[in-house]
């Protein structure tokens, strides 16, 4: 019998599935069981360019017609996707394995907070008049054209709306490509934005690997770029899209700071620690995976996040109870293992975890190590997995320093109860989304993106709409033109 994770067909082109079985197989594997529930088909040269040409057509009419249409259609989405979270959390949970406790609240929830956010902008999206005595300027907003979304695993339905939203808002057409790993819910955005009444064509979904990938980049026909993915993986796409001077939003990795302080609230601070490293098992790019705890609490904060962290409950991810699901594929869970190996051969004190959970799955415990110093490895690479490296620290000027050490630059996290400590390191700190008293709060309103090597531009708020749009600026003159002959 088809599992009923199974979609109708691999693609999503002109506003119908379509399938072609002479693409690479791509299994769907339930990350919570092993199991394969699916199958699609990767993208052939003839699909790619399906959905190329009929994005590229689309998206005239699209630009042509008002915001407050466009906008109307993608709130609608935003309705449906509400209306049918819970069937769309569980297929998010069949495509990732995160516990149905955290997709029923952080998914297409979060998509439809994007969809309704750029449909209530769409219609204002304006220029500008600017005098010039009798002349003057004016500027348009225009859309860039036919934008491609390349999506990481962890948020499949999350990152095919915060890509979408910004570019059919600004009157762009997409084809998306996720994950080979997670191909099943952004067909479902696909589904839901026509069935909302967007015009065939207008937002398509290709599956595949990497190549796929790199097809759409270097196609001429594309406009921009936005991807979320690794580092290496960003530098290769930001490449290949200059040499098309094309449009690109880079989302990528980090190993961000998260800073204690010793007058801290402590159960806060670990409340932050937990969030910041526990949440979908720690595959989340924004994570603050070196927790730096002043000295004088330190003993304190160590024993207390143990015990919080020893109420995980691993399980399955279907039952509303689970708050901690299995890595998404074998393959991460054996990467997270092996730095776990890392960190203790490297001399690591381990607090809790370490080791794969003695369970069906690829469920890997919550692992804390303390007495973690900066030049370790677990302190120094993205591990993408559930493992907080705990360091210590006596300064704020040190910390300072410490902290910014590193290649990447998305988050950065403050816990103290002087305020004006935190916006003082807080201004220091080499970051994108910055957090005080608080950790990974992502929502739509505020602009998301790193600096450094993590990212180039910024997804969601009005940030994005700079991203996916572009400015056209036009003289206009009142009297005769003076020329030198
Ligand atoms: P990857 O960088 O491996 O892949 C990202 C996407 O790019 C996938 O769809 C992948 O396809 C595709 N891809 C791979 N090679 C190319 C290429 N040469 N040209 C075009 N596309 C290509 O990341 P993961 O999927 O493994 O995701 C984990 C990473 O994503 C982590 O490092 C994490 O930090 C980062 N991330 C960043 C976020 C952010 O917003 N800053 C959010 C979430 C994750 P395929 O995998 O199918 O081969």
């Amino acid at each position: 019998m088809t599992h009923p994770a199974q979609p109708k067909a691999s693609h999503f082109i002109n506003g119908e599935y379509v399938e072609d079985t002479t693409g690479t197989p791509i299994p769907v594997i339930y990350a919570a069981t092993g199991e394969q529930i699916a199958t699609v088909y990767a993208a052939t040269p003839a699909i790619v360019d399906q959905a190329l040409s009929t994005a590229k057509e689309a998206q005239k009419a699209w630009a042509k017609m008002t915001g407050t249409e466009r906008g109307r259609i993608l709130r609608r989405a935003a309705d449906i996707m509400r209306e049918r979270n819970h069937e769309l959390s569980v297929l998010e949970t069949y495509d990732t394995g995160k516990p149905l406790q955290e997709t029923l609240v952080a998914d297409a929830t979060s998509g439809a907070d994007a969809l309704e956010y750029f449909g209530g902008l769409a219609g204002s999206l304006t220029g500008e008049h600017i005098p010039m005595g009798e002349d003057w300027v004016y500027t348009v907003r225009e859309a860039l054209g036919l934008c491609v979304g390349i999506g990481a695993w962890n948020y499949p339905t999350q990152i095919a709306c915060w890509k979408g939203a910004p570019a059919l808002a600004c009157g762009n057409s997409m084809v998306f490509k996720p994950s080979e790993t997670t191909p099943l819910c952004a067909l479902k955005v696909a589904e839901i934005l026509h069935e909302a009444g967007a015009p065939a064509g207008i937002y398509n979904v290709i599956q595949g690997m990497g190549e796929v990938g790199g097809a759409l980049v270097t196609d001429p026909r594309v406009d921009k770029v936005s991807l979320t993915g690794s580092v290496p993986t960003g530098k290769k796409v930001y490449a290949a899209a200059a040499a098309g001077m094309k449009h690109v939003t880079m989302e990528l990795g980090g190993k961000s700071p998260l800073i204690i302080f010793d007058d801290a609230d402590i159960d806060n601070a670990v409340g932050g620690a937990i969030n910041g490293n526990f949440y979908s098992s720690g595959q989340v790019c924004s994570n603050g995976t070196r927790v730096f705890v002043q000295k004088g609490i330190k003993e304190k904060f160590l024993a207390r996040l143990a015990e919080r962290t020893g109420n995980a409950i691993l399980g399955d991810p279907m039952d509303e109870a689970t708050s901690f699901g299995p890595m998404v594929t074998e393959n991460q869970m054996n990467i997270v293992l092996g730095y776990i190996e890392k960190g203790k051969v490297e001399g690591a004190r381990l607090i809790c975890g370490g080791n794969r959970a003695d369970m069906p799955g690829y469920y890997i415990q919550p692992t804390v190590f303390a007495d973690v110093t900066d030049d370790m490895t677990i302190a120094r690479e993205e591990i993408f997995g559930p493992v907080m490296s705990v360091l210590d620290f006596d300064t704020e000027e040190e910390v300072i320093a410490r902290a910014n050490d590193t290649e990447f630059g998305l988050s950065a996290g403050v816990f103290t109860n002087d305020f004006s400590r935190a916006h003082r390191v807080i201004g220091q700190l080499e970051a994108g989304s910055c957090f005080i008293n608080s950790y990974n709060d992502a929502p739509v309103e505020a602009p998301f993106g790193g600096v450094k090597a993590s990212g180039v531009g910024r997804e969601n708020s009005k940030e994005a709409i700079k991203h996916f749009s572009q400015v056209k600026s036009v003289y206009v003159r009142m009297g005769d033109v003076e020329a030198a002959f």
